[in-house]
């Protein structure tokens, strides 16, 4: 299978509401949908959204970066092409692009266990009435896991946990801070939370402060979960070695796709590491690609964070899983979409 074209096109998705966090404020997602042509005729397809905030790349770069590398890789066999992708010193979302849909076109996307998983679902930054009741209404459709945005100001923090505790105790909190706190305002927050009944605390502190992030980790029996301070499997070991955080959050975009997910999933199931396999505001392919690893290393993956389609406006059709609240489930006629 020799690589003939590689085409690109830019797609939107538009949100029910606003997607807020501490860095960012979205209502519509963008991504650029890449399809690899081989000379059999077969397609393979991957996406990679705009995520300046994260990944330090816009539309335009994820297009340029394509360009710029393409004819490298045409001409070549899928395998080769992966290894060559993976040199290159090309963004981490584009290169998750092109690595979706080479591992699509290496027929890797099968399911070993077909029963369901579950996913949590983000609770944006808001006013504290909104988020709770946010939260109250995904509590009652049946949505208990609950990705709750948080912000800088750490008193409004405090506050909607306390909250979101006492009114919903059935729900399972997840709390994402998206490194808007300093080192003496997380460690404010999680005095003021430990009494509380909260699954996990994720990312408090800007990526590159490892040092704070551990010493947080230190001082609460809350988990702490690295996620913007892990982006490959070099960042994943470095946090294990200092024993910065207890958990890592994964993300196809931050690693540069699958087969990169998958050497950090291995090596997590060797080391004991709990994970979430998280994703950015992503298109219908891209999210695929993040399921079949959320269903075939379930045994290392504790938490899912891949709701992007429950926040689409419209439902999309091109999805290989069916969502059906926080449940999501392979399509019956599912045999390696992708
Ligand atoms: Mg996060």
């Amino acid at each position: 299978m020799i690589i003939q074209a590689i085409n690109t096109e830019v797609k939107y998705i538009e949100l029910k509401t606003p997607f807020i966090t501490a860095l960012r404020r979205v209502e519509v997602i963008e991504f650029v949908r890449v399809s690899v042509v081989c000379s059999d005729g077969e397609v393979g397809i991957g996406e990679a959204p705009a995520t300046m905030a994260i990944t330090g790349e816009d539309i335009e770069i994820i297009l340029a970066s394509i360009k710029k590398i393409k004819t490298t890789l045409i001409g070549l066999n899928i395998k080769s092409a992966l290894e060559e992708l993976h040199k290159t010193g090309i963004g981490s979302s584009t290169k998750a692009a092109l690595d979706i849909a080479f591992m699509s076109l290496l027929g890797f996307f099968t399911l070993e266990d077909i029963s369901s998983i579950n996913t949590d679902i983000t609770i944006s930054l808001n006013p504290i009435d909104k988020m709770l009741s946010d939260a109250k209404i995904a509590c009652s459709s049946g949505m208990n896991i609950l990705k709750v945005k948080l912000g800088s100001d750490i008193k409004h923090a405090i506050e909607v946990t306390h909250k979101l505790s006492a009114t919903l105790p059935q729900a399972k909190l997840l709390i994402d801070a998206n490194q808007a706190w300093s080192l003496d305002e997380s460690l404010r927050y999680v005095n003021a939370v430990e009494e509380f009944d909260i699954e996990l605390i994720e990312q408090p502190v800007v990526a590159k402060d490892l040092r704070a992030l551990k010493l947080i980790t230190n001082a609460t029996k809350i988990p702490i979960l690295a996620d913007e301070a892990t982006f490959t499997l070099a960042d994943v070991k470095e946090i294990v070695k200092t024993s910065s955080a207890d958990m890592i959050n994964i993300k196809l975009m931050k690693c540069g796709g699958v087969s990169k997910a998958v050497e950090i999933l291995e090596y997590a199931r060797v080391n004991s590491i709990k994970c979430m396999l998280g994703s950015m505001l992503e298109g219908p392919y891209s999210i695929n690609a993040a399921l079949y690893l959320a269903f075939n290393y379930r045994d290392v993956i504790e938490y899912v964070d891949l709701d992007s389609p429950l926040l689409y406006k419209e439902a999309s059709d091109e999805l290989d899983f069916i969502f059906s609240g926080s449940k999501i489930s392979a399509k019956d006629n599912q045999k390696n979409l992708l």
